[in-house]
């Protein structure tokens, strides 16, 4: 398949106003060497041309959002843009400095290694959104690296970005994925097997890529003016609704702006543990000020629910950014958060308020979320803490299928009498969740017919109509997720030159909460073959 038949295109009708380089200082050292950038935001870097980009995929609505057609997406000049071999009227291209925590040590300067800035869009809705090539080649950050990506980790990016979104989880966008023609040696597991794979860009779009990590670094050298610049700005072009009138630029703002991005990040941890999904590199640097899931690295879906499971096998010993810790680590994020805007405010009180707004926000959200998903209107907390204790440690004890289980509860009739029914009769609808079923002992299976018959008078409390509870279950309870080993599938595809199922995974996933009664093959769970096999249950960093 090839998507480049139009030589024409409306790329040229894009238009940039680059506020943040416009703003901000830049690194006055312009050649593009491996180096610390001191007393800057970013540096100014171009990306490097590759030989015969091939575009795999495309998201029509980001690129609607953009104000691009599918006739632009489909153009020869949109692969050549999109993977970096040619730059539009207006575009300015730049890397970011950040550094950030790693597994919980500071780490110095990072930044953007391998992504590159293109500029920011105003769309006609006087949107702005940042469009960020990743894969592009070498920056000034590169370290030690390349700055390119493989088609796997481009894949996997770029397939969960539009998954995430529309699961209603914040994150950034992806635009494209693009193949370059070129080979990229990579060490899946760095264990002395390296091979040479195929290059990709994804074009990565958000309001910002601005991360916790893009004020530490400023911190951390004692750079405060540069710091102030950065928040100041970050405060008047992401968050200019708390700029309102009679506001300033002061302590007092640093501080409602703080708690702001304590309340977005809680919100997006929820919308995590709601999916089942799992970052695997909880790094400050990967941390979005806007509370957005950003940097598709090693992440991962429950397929069993296992509060201990991570799908990084570079975190295998200590699992800091298991499943079940991801909600801690946020919070140990913002502490460092804080800890780097603290020059600004010089007063630890009023930051420790602010954190608690995380705590808050979080576990208010995680009560109405599991009452969401429970299909209760609302969380009582004499009953329902017990309900979702029990029913958390029921489903990590026996290996269940999150994402089927909450769909077959769904099913469950809460309209009939619950005491005529037996053990049997309760557990039959929620049956195929369970992996092993013949592996069930006497005992748990009649402590999961309590709980059913537990949740079933609770939910005759709801006075709803089956139907209506269906609905209800089923709008935040998602049929579809982007499974580990569906992905992986894709990808083995892909790599042979079929991009039909990264194509198809796309469009399933525009309707996660739909039957999609053509699509029951994307919702089975992880088989056999899938448990132990690299891409489907263990993944690395290397990308
Ligand atoms: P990550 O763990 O992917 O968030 O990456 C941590 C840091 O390493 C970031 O600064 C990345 O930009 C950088 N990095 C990761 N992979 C590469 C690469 N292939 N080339 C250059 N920099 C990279
Ligand atoms: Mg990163």
């Amino acid at each position: 398949m090839s998507l480049q038949k139009n030589s024409s295109s409306g790329l040229d009708k894009l238009a940039f106003s680059n506020r943040f380089v416009q703003e901000l200082p830049a690194d006055s050292e312009t050649d593009n060497f491996r180096r610390q950038v001191m007393q800057a935001c970013y540096s100014y870097v171009l990306p490097t041309k590759v030989s015969s980009p091939v575009v795999v995929a495309y998201a029509k609505e980001v690129a609607e959002q953009l104000g691009l057609t599918e006739n632009d997406c489909q153009s020869e000049q949109f692969a050549n843009v999109f993977v970096g071999n040619e730059i539009l009227a207006g575009m300015n291209p730049y890397a970011m400095c950040y550094g950030g925590h790693q597994f919980g040590h500071w780490a110095g300067q990072l930044g953007d290694g391998r992504a590159i800035n293109l500029g920011e869009v105003v769309n006609a809705k006087n949107q702005r959104w940042a469009l960020q090539l990743k894969g592009a080649g070498p920056t000034p950050y590169s370290r030690s690296a390349d700055g390119l990506a493989v088609l796997r980790s481009s894949v996997r990016e770029f397939l969960c970005s539009e998954a995430m979104y529309h699961l209603g989880v914040p994150t950034t966008r992806a635009l494209s994925l693009v193949l370059t023609g070129e080979q990229v040696v990579r060490d899946m597991f760095y264990d002395g097997n390296p091979q040479a794979e195929q290059g990709a860009v994804v074009c990565r779009v958000a309001p910002s890529f601005t991360r916790f990590g893009s004020f530490q670094i400023f911190s951390s050298r004692g750079e405060i003016d540069v710091l102030r610049q950065f928040v100041d700005y970050t405060i008047a072009t992401d968050f200019s609704h708390l700029l309102t009138k009679g506001k300033s630029l002061d302590k007092e703002l640093y501080i409602t702006w703080f708690e702001e991005v304590c309340k977005l990040t809680a919100e997006m941890i929820v919308h995590w543990q709601r999916v089942g999904f799992v970052h695997g590199v909880m790094n400050t640097d990967n941390m979005s000020i806007l509370g957005l899931t950003i940097d598709y690295g090693p992440y991962g879906w429950l397929d069993d629910y296992d509060p201990d499971w991570t799908p990084n096998t570079t975190d295998a010993g200590e699992r800091r950014y298991r499943y079940g810790q991801q909600p801690q680590i946020a919070l140990w994020n913002l502490v460092q958060l804080a800890n780097a805007i603290y020059p600004l405010v010089e007063d630890v009180e009023p930051l420790q308020q602010a954190l608690t707004v995380y705590n808050q926000t979080f576990d208010q959200g995680w009560n109405a979320m599991m009452a969401d998903k429970l299909g209760f209107s609302s969380f009582v907390p004499e009953t329902d803490a017990e309900i979702c204790k029990e029913l958390l440690s029921l489903l990590a004890e026996a290996e269940t299928d999150m994402t089927i289980f909450y769909r077959k509860l769904a099913l469950l009739d809460t309209e009939g009498k619950v005491d005529s029914l037996t053990d049997e009769q309760l557990l039959k609808p929620v049956e195929e969740a369970w992996y092993r079923l013949d592996a069930l002992t006497e005992d748990y299976k009649t402590r999961f017919a309590n709980w059913l018959r537990k949740y079933l008078y609770r939910m005759q409390k709801e006075s709803l109509t089956q139907a209506d509870k269906e609905q209800r279950m089923n709008a935040v309870n998602p049929k579809y997720v982007l499974r580990n080993y569906l992905a992986q599938l894709a990808i083995d595809k892909a790599e042979q030159g079929d991009y039909s199922m990264v194509n198809d995974l796309l469009d399933v996933m525009r309707h996660p909460y739909d039957e999609q009664a053509d699509k029951q093959e994307y919702a089975k769970k992880r088989p056999e073959w899938a448990r132990h096999k690299a891409g489907c249950s263990k993944l690395s960093c290397s990308s």
